[in-house]
């Protein structure tokens, strides 16, 4: 039974039954330990008045991170280190994302990659996280390689701390503050009840879902996923017939890995870094590629940017630019001007049909057309989104005059632009990295790390949230145990 106290909701958590025999029932009403496990019935008995007022203790003075990829575990690196206690959610494993992309090679070196605080940490190590070799600072990795020589050790260094839980394979499904409705708790008209509800979150391991608190959440959840890249057809909606096409497995959205398409004729939809990465990819494996280029012949499709500080990345632009003017060369062929009217599925292989009626046949179609944030997460929370680019409101501006004035194409020359910029009307509710940038492509992490660097600042002056209120091993503040007992509603 939920009841209020002390301005705090104690509705702290509930485990749903979402199976429909009596058996899976009584599983699913077990409830999920701090560390994600899921708890015996031995474990279930054992919830005393304490450990319940521990696990209260623990919902209303943490912050939750939302992805466990380079922005979310620095941000929790940054939070840690100023005395917050930290939970990550993470929808697959560390690096997910990255992972996806592993077979490809960043082109932004490890100075840029790894904060230098971060490195010296890591180098240093902890009792339960030793230390370290960090690759060098001139090295450029492999998404594979960058995900095991510096995720992985530092989220074992963020566990080693003692202040931080990383929950893998727990999805987010959604955000609320509390039981407030999205047309409760308005600050504009002088309603604070959000200010002080710790937040609710819906979070989703296998089949199982349960509730769980924070006073704040940081969104580090990226875009890069199938899920929510942007559709193939002409103006960004989905081409008649697409859905059919990916239902069968022939329309993908990410970078193929190595070896996907021997053998194959592939199309290749899109005009970016992703689309060039992938172009080269099949080129060097022989894999015959029609380049669909939205961009008509007149215009190169990447920009490129004068004394690039990216090398890498100048000469991807550089080799896009040159392929695209040659028009056929070798196994590849590029249609400039290429927009989507149809696909059809014909004999198990693609037809897709352009808007100037040209038929383009491929047994695949490889959609890079970029992606947008999942808006779903805080669909009940007050955040206030460009219609352009889906990011929040107060960013998306910046970023937008940033590139209005000329600094925008390139993403070395933007800072994270003030912690004013990160926040929304909901209060203490953030969104960083990838995700911060909506459809904007031009994201690097070096401007992820600065952003936790604002966040922490942000975090410092806010009055609910001390991060030293409750260090690891603390005894538990006086609390009537009975009180405790009401704070536990299970649905
Ligand atoms: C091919 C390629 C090359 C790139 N090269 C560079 C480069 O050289 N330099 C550079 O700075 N940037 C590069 N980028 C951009 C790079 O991806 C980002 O800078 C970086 O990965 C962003 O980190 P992030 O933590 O914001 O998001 P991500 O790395 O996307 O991590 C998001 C995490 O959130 C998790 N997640 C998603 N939804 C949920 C949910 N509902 N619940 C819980 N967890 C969730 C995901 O599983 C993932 O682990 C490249 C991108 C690509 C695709």
């Amino acid at each position: 039974r939920p009841r209020a106290r002390g301005g705090i909701d104690t509705h702290r958590w509930a485990v749903l039954p979402v199976h429909k025999s009596s058996s899976d029932h009584s599983r699913a009403l077990r409830p999920i330990s701090a560390s994600g496990r899921r708890q015996t019935p031995q474990h279930k008995h054992c919830l005393t008045a304490t450990s319940i007022r521990r696990r209260r203790m623990a919902a209303t003075d943490r912050v939750a991170v939302i992805g466990a990829g380079p922005i979310g575990l620095y941000a929790a690196f940054r939070l840690v280190k100023a005395g917050h206690r930290v939970v990550i959610w993470e929808k697959g494993s560390i690096g997910a994302n990255v992972e996806q992309w592993g077979h490809v090679t960043l082109f932004s070196a490890m100075a840029l990659n790894l904060p230098d605080d971060c490195r010296k940490a890591l180098e240093t190590g902890l009792e339960g996280a030793p230390p370290r070799c960090v690759p060098s600072e001139d090295a450029f990795l492999t998404g594979h390689e960058f995900r095991r020589d510096v995720l992985l050790p530092l989220a074992s260094y963020l566990e080693a701390t003692g202040r931080c839980t990383i929950q893998e394979h727990c999805s987010v499904v959604g955000l609320a503050r509390g039981h407030l409705l999205k047309k409760e708790g308005i600050g504009a008209v002088g309603d604070s009840r959000r200010e002080t509800l710790p937040f609710r979150a819906l979070l989703r391991r296998n089949d199982d879902e349960a509730w769980e608190e924070a006073m704040a959440v940081v969104d580090c959840s990226g875009t890069y996923a199938p899920e929510t890249a942007q559709r193939s057809g002409s103006g960004g909606l989905s081409a008649p017939g697409e859905a059919k096409a990916e239902a069968l497995g022939l329309v993908s959205r990410v970078i193929p890995s190595p070896g996907s398409f021997k053998g194959k004729r592939v199309a290749v939809l899109g005009g970016g870094f992703s689309a060039i990465t992938t172009i080269r990819k099949l080129a060097d494996e022989n894999v015959e590629t029609v380049w669909l280029v939205r961009k008509a012949k007149s215009e190169a499709p990447y920009q490129r940017v004068e004394g690039d500080p990216l090398p890498q990345r100048d000469a991807l632009a550089a080799y896009g630019n040159g392929l695209a003017s040659l028009g056929t060369s070798g196994s590849l062929e590029c249609v400039r001007g290429a927009r989507i009217q149809r696909i059809d599925v014909v004999r198990n292989a693609l037809k897709l049909t352009l808007t100037d009626s040209t038929i383009v046949e491929v047994d695949h179609l490889v959609s890079l057309t970029g992606y947008r944030p999942n808006a779903d997460l805080y669909r009940e929370l007050h955040v206030h989104q460009c219609y352009a680019s889906d990011g929040p409101m107060k960013l998306a501006a910046t970023l937008l005059a940033a590139a209005a004035g000329g600094g925008g194409g390139d993403c070395l020359k933007q800072a994270a632009p003030g912690a004013a910029t990160l926040r929304n009307p909901e209060p203490r509710f953030y969104i960083l990295g990838m995700k911060s940038y909506g459809r904007n492509s031009s994201f690097l992490m070096r401007v992820g790390y600065e952003q936790c660097s604002l966040l922490v600042d942000e975090l410092a002056g806010c009055a609910t949230l001390d991060p030293f209120k409750a260090p690891p091993g603390a005894p538990d503040p006086p609390c009537d145990d009975a009180a405790a007992g009401v704070g536990v509603a299970v649905a």
